[in-house]
């Protein structure tokens, strides 16, 4: 089968290699219908890499499939279901995953990163990373399950109150899907802070109440006329923004720190954080977040789909990892049996 290889050293190779099969008694075999490609990928695909990756390992970690095999100890899934996948799989037994915090894993390793993942036709990974989803969910929104997993995560930490003010600062893939999980919980006014005037409009699209643009107008004074006191929750889709989420938040409000950054060192006033009561959060990838994920897809309520700009065969998994560079699509897709 053809398969995306991360071949080490920024190269990606799109090759031949032996169809997987199942060979443990926990694992399934997947048809993969539809593969994300995730800033990651392109974060691994660097030279130097902004993020490590196993050479040889096929890549793509947010895929949806259909089990077509799977091994004997697997009874929580039927051949045909169509699923979503977790792919970090942690171990169970370090001293985080038996304190409640799988994410924190201190063994945790990646489909589509650091073993095989989506960018092929077929890929095995353990039942439990497996969630069962509806086939009435159409592929495009199904396919997203992953990122949301992780805005999901998020949101149940920031405890957002109806009509909330929000600043949303980045609107990359993971800046938009907050985005829409904000506006579904009824918060007041959405501010989203772009420069990228192609992101800007998707947001506009999504339903951002005013796109401010930081290159053209003071963002702090903007902020302050639209919310008299600043914004209750300020979150950092970007990884580098704390110094102006700080200049954001109102008194007593809350700053989420999503965005990761390897050299983000910012220069803050400690002093703003105790003396006006700001409440920081940090949170990372997804914690037990996958049912309530199926269920937000499921129920349509949440169009993450919207997101979706282009859908490519997966011999044109290049051609989307430059547009992704390029910051010429949001979502791309890659359909690996076409
Ligand atoms: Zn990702
Ligand atoms: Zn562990």
């Amino acid at each position: 089968m053809l398969a995306g290889v991360f071949e080490g050293e920024g190269k990606l190779s799109i090759k031949e290699v032996l169809e997987p099969k199942v060979t443990k008694p926990s694992d399934v075999l997947l048809k993969v219908e539809l593969a994300g490609i995730c800033g990651t990928d392109i974060h691994i695909l660097e030279v130097p890499p902004g993020h490590p990756a196993t050479p040889g390992a096929i890549l793509g970690h947010e895929y949806v499939g259909v089990v077509v095999d799977k091994g004997t100890d697997v009874n929580t899934l039927d051949i045909g279901d169509r699923v979503v996948v977790d792919p970090n799989l942690t171990c169970g037994v370090c001293r985080y995953c038996r304190r409640g915090l799988p994410n924190m894993c201190e063994n945790f390793t990646t489909l589509g990163i650091y073993l095989n993942g989506g960018f092929a036709p077929y890929n095995v990974a353990p039942a439990k990373a497996l969630y069962k989803i509806s086939k009435d969910v159409p592929l495009e929104r199904a396919v997203l399950a992953e990122p949301l997993s992780c805005v999901v995560n998020a949101m149940r930490k920031l405890n957002l109150q109806v009509g909330d003010n929000v600043v949303l600062i980045g609107a990359g893939p993971m800046g938009l899907l907050f985005l829409l999980m904000i506006k579904a919980q009824g918060a007041g006014k959405v501010m989203v802070i772009e420069p990228v005037p192609f992101r800007s409009k998707m947001a506009r699209d999504l339903g951002a109440d005013i796109v401010l643009n930081p290159k053209e107008i003071n963002i702090k004074e903007a902020v302050m006329d639209l919310t008299e006191l600043g914004a209750d929750i300020v979150i950092d889709a970007v990884g580098n923004q704390f110094t102006t989420a700080l200049d954001l938040t109102k008194r007593g409000g809350t700053i989420l720190l999503f965005g990761m950054n390897e050299n983000a060192l910012p220069q803050i006033k400690q002093i703003i954080i105790p003396r006006y009561e700001l409440k920081i959060l940090g949170s990372y990838i997804s914690w037990f977040s996958f049912p309530q994920t199926v269920s937000i897809l499921e129920s349509g309520n949440v169009p993450v789909e919207k997101l979706v700009t282009h859908k490519l065969p997966l011999e044109k998994l290049y051609e989307g990892i430059e547009l992704m560079k390029r910051g010429e699509g949001i979502k791309i897709l890659i359909n690996p049996q076409e």
